[in-house]
C-alpha cells in the first residue's frame, strides 16, 4: 500500500491524516514546530489555535453550524475534539484552546497507521501529498510552491487579539450576559458611555503600530481587520462592528449602553478571556494603554498581546480540482486556508475532503467530489470556480449552495431548509461513511 506524505499538523494536516489512517492508508505526517515555528503559534501541539478560541456558530441555522455537522457525520478529530473541550459561548462552539490541541495531538499520534516526523519540508515531495502548511507555510517550501504553481501568491495581512487574565479584571464594573440572552451568559461585556468611547477611539486611532516588516503593500481581510483600522473607518463603525450594544443591556441599570466591549472565556477554567474583535497591530506598550481605558481592565493584565501577521493563499479558481487535487500534478493535493477557505472550520473542512481522497487514490479507488449542496461541497465548488482575478478567502456561507427550488422568505425556515438539505446530500454520497 502507498504511503501518503501529508506535510503541516495544523488544522487541515491534522484532519487529512486522520482521514487517510483512518481508511486504512499509512501516512507520514511533517510538522516543523517544534524545532521551527511560525510569528503565530506558540506550542509544538497539533491544530493549534492562532487567534480566537472559537469556531463559530454551532447550530444549523448558520451556514459553518451545517459544516461542522457534516463533518462529525464524516469523524472529524477536529470538530469531534472540539466537541469534547467546549467551553461556553453562547451559541458558539468555543474550546479550551490547549485540551483541544492536546487532545489532537494524541489521538493522530496514537493512531497506528500515522508516523511523525519533526522537520520543515522546503521541496514539494514526490509520491501522493497533501501541502496543508497553512497561511503561514515556511519560506523555503512557500516559494517552491509559487514555483510550482507558476503564479504570484496573494498575500493579505490579518491580525491576533490580545487575552487577559481574568484575575485582573474589575469584576464591579463588567456584567456577565449574552447577546439577547441567547444560551448561557457566557460574556464579559465592559459597558462605555459615550464620552469614554470618544476618548477610547481617539486613543486608538492615535496610537502607535507596529512596523511593518516585509510587506510592501496593506491589504487587511475584512473579517479580520485591526481594532484601530476599524477605527479610523468612521466614528461609528466600531459600534456596529465589536462594540456593538444591541441586546446587551447592563442588568444593573436595565439601560443599554452606548457602546460594549465584549471578553469571551478562552479556556475551560475560565481563567483568561479574550477580547472579542479586538485584533490589533499596535506596538505592546501602546496596547497596555489603551486597552486599560476599558471599563473594568483599568488594571488588567495582557497575558497574550495582540498580534499581525502575513496570510498567503494560491489563486485555487485556476489551480485546484474540486478534490483538492492541483490540476498539473493529480497526485498533489492542497488544504486549508492556503487553498482560499477561510477559518478554523473551513481550513479542517479542506484537510477532510483532502484526505479522504487521498486515501481513495492510494486505493486506486474513485475520488469524490462532495454535493454542492453539502456545506462541504459548497466551499469546495467555491475555490474551484470563483473569478480568479478577484480570489478573496471565503467563509463557509449559505449564499454559496445552489438556491432552493421554491422562494422561502422566513430566513430562519430557508436556512433550516437549506440544512437538511445539505445533510440529506451527504448521507446519498456513495464511498464514504456518514454517521448520523
Ligand atoms: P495552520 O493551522 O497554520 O497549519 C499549518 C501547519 O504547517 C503549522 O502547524 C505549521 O507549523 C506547519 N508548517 C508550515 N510550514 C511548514 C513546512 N515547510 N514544513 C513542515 N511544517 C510546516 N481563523 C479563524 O477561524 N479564527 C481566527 O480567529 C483566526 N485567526 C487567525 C489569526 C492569524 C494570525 C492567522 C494567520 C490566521 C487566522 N485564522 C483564523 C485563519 C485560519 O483559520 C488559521 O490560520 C488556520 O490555522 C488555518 O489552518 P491551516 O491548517 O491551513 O494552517
Amino acid at each position: 500500500m502507498k504511503t501518503v506524505n501529508v506535510i503541516g499538523a495544523g488544522l487541515a494536516g491534522s484532519e487529512a491524516a486522520w482521514q487517510v489512517a483512518k481508511a486504512g492508508v499509512p501516512v507520514r505526517l511533517y510538522e516543523m514546530r517544534p524545532k521551527k515555528s511560525t510569528e503565530a503559534h506558540h506550542t509544538g501541539n497539533f491544530a493549534e489555535l492562532v487567534c480566537s478560541n472559537s469556531l463559530r456558530g454551532n447550530n444549523l441555522t448558520n451556514a459553518v453550524g451545517v459544516l461542522k455537522e457534516e463533518m462529525r457525520r464524516l469523524d472529524s478529530v477536529i470538530i469531534t475534539s472540539a466537541d469534547q473541550t467546549a467551553v461556553p459561548a453562547g451559541g458558539a462552539l468555543a474550546v479550551d484552546r490547549d485540551t483541544f490541541s492536546e487532545l489532537i495531538t494524541k489521538r493522530v499520534k496514537e493512531h497506528p497507521l500515522v508516523t511523525v516526523v519533526e522537520e520543515e519540508i522546503t521541496e514539494i515531495p514526490e509520491g501522493i501529498t497533501i501541502v496543508a502548511t497553512g497561511p503561514l507555510t515556511s519560506a523555503p517550501l512557500a516559494q517552491a510552491i509559487k514555483e510550482f504553481n507558476g503564479s504570484d501568491g496573494f498575500y493579505f495581512y490579518d491580525a491576533a487579539a490580545p487575552i487577559i487574565d481574568k484575575n485582573t479584571i474589575d469584576m464591579e464594573k463588567v456584567y456577565l450576559k449574552s447577546r439577547y440572552n441567547k444560551g448561557e451568559a457566557a460574556y464579559l461585556n465592559c459597558p462605555m458611555n459615550k464620552e469614554e468611547f470618544e476618548a477610547f477611539r481617539e486613543a486608538l486611532v492615535t496610537a502607535e503600530v507596529a512596523p511593518l516588516k516585509d510587506f510592501e503593500e496593506e491589504k487587511y481581510f475584512e473579517g479580520c481587520m485591526p481594532i484601530e483600522v476599524m477605527a479610523t473607518r468612521g466614528p461609528k463603525t466600531m459600534l456596529f462592528g465589536p462594540m456593538k450594544p444591541v441586546g446587551l443591556e447592563d442588568p444593573k441599570t436595565g439601560k443599554r449602553p452606548y457602546a460594549v466591549i465584549q471578553l469571551r472565556q478562552d479556556n475551560a477554567v475560565a481563567s483568561l478571556y479574550n477580547i472579542v474583535g479586538f485584533q490589533t497591530h499596535l506596538k505592546w506598550g501602546e496596547q497596555k494603554r489603551v486597552f486599560q481605558m476599558i471599563p473594568g481592565l483599568e488594571n488588567a493584565e495582557i497575558v497574550r498581546y495582540g498580534v499581525m501577521h502575513r496570510n498567503s493563499f494560491m489563486n485555487s479558481p485556476e489551480l485546484l480540482h474540486q478534490t483538492y487535487q492541483s490540476r498539473k500534478r493529480d497526485d498533489l493535493f492542497f488544504a486549508g486556508q492556503m487553498t482560499g477557505v477561510e477559518g478554523y472550520v473551513e481550513s479542517a473542512a479542506s484537510g477532510l475532503v483532502a484526505g479522504i481522497n487521498a486515501a481513495k487514490m492510494a486505493k486506486q479507488e474513485e475520488l469524490i467530489v462532495f454535493p454542492q449542496e453539502t456545506a462541504i461541497g459548497s466551499m469546495a465548488y467555491y475555490i474551484t470556480h470563483a473569478s480568479g482575478k478577484h480570489f478573496q478567502p471565503m467563509n463557509a456561507n449559505f449564499g454559496l449552495f445552489p438556491e432552493l427550488p421554491e422562494r422561502i422568505r422566513d430566513k430562519k425556515t430557508r436556512y433550516e431548509t437549506l440544512a437538511n438539505r445539505a445533510l440529506d446530500a451527504l448521507a446519498t454520497v456513495e464511498g464514504v461513511q456518514v454517521t448520523v
